[in-house]
């Protein structure tokens, strides 16, 4: 049986990349979203045509008695994960003086409580499943190095980091990995109305990443050639840092 692995924010931008690419390397993939199902069954139809093997979740990670529900309700049915990519993520950027306690809120309560909410009540199941595992949290560059504008964002991917290296200590000895990926600038809807042109300018490769080449780094440490690498950051960035 094809090992499972769920991927939150899987059904457009890299989410939907990293979704394809895992199918690809013969997992069964399960595409979270949380508004747009249409995006998440294009994504689903996309590598079902491929002959891969996937199917759609609907929560949202920012809601914990829905993450706790729909997940218990996922596992009884399909049995526990092998692996999970916590990707979904928002913003909502502003300069610290004017930025309003929701947009605060809604970025924390998506990028960093998504990571107590949808692992915590995977964990034990993977621990019992007694076959190691792989966690993957997409944080960002922003995370790293901090960046204007994004007070809520950089602290919110900061904190994955930290939650990300923390998990990895404490499931080393089980066999499960825990790292996170941390792109620079990627082309997905996240960019639109980014000043691209601007940007550009300030990665030393001089171009936006895409999609795929996040994927590509999820998959590596998807693989059993990760086997060892736990707590770790994987930049992909273009040199930007
Ligand atoms: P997009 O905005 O293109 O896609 C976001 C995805 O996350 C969608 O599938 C969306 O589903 C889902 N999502 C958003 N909020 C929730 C939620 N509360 N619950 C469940 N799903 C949710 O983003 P990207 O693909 O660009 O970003 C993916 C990750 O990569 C994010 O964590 C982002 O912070 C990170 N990242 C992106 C960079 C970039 O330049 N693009 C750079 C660095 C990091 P739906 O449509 O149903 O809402």
């Amino acid at each position: 049986m094809k090992r499972r692995v769920l991927v939150t924010g899987g059904s457009r931008g890299i989410g939907a990349a990293i979704a394809a690419r895992l199918a690809r390397d013969g997992f069964a993939v399960v595409v979270n979203y949380r508004e747009r199902a249409d995006a998440a069954q294009a994504t689903v139809a996309g590598i079902r045509e491929h002959g891969g093997d996937a199917s759609t979740l609907c929560f949202d990670v920012a809601d914990r008695d829905a993450c706790a529900r729909e997940l218990a309700r996922d596992i009884e049915s399909g049995g526990p994960y092998y692996g999970v990519v916590c990707n979904a993520g928002t913003h909502a950027d502003a300069p610290f003086p004017g930025m309003s306690g929701s947009a605060w809120d809604r970025v924390l309560t998506t990028n960093l409580d998504g990571f107590y909410n949808v692992l915590h009540p995977l964990v034990m199941p993977m621990i019992r499943a007694h076959q190691g595992g792989r966690i993957v949290t997409i944080s960002s560059v922003s995370g790293m190095a901090g960046n204007r504008g994004q007070t809520n964002y950089s602290a919110s991917k900061a904190g994955l980091i930290a939650a990300t290296r923390s998990l990895a200590l404490e499931l080393a000895k089980r066999g499960i990995t825990a790292n996170s990926v941390a792109p620079g600038l990627i082309a997905t809807e996240m960019l639109a109305g980014a000043p691209i042109e601007e940007l550009t300018k300030l990665i030393p490769m001089r171009r936006i990443g895409q999609s795929h080449e996040v994927a590509a780094a999820v998959a590596f440490l998807f693989s059993d050639e990760a086997s060892y690498i736990t707590g770790q950051v994987l930049g992909v960035n273009g040199g930007l840092a």
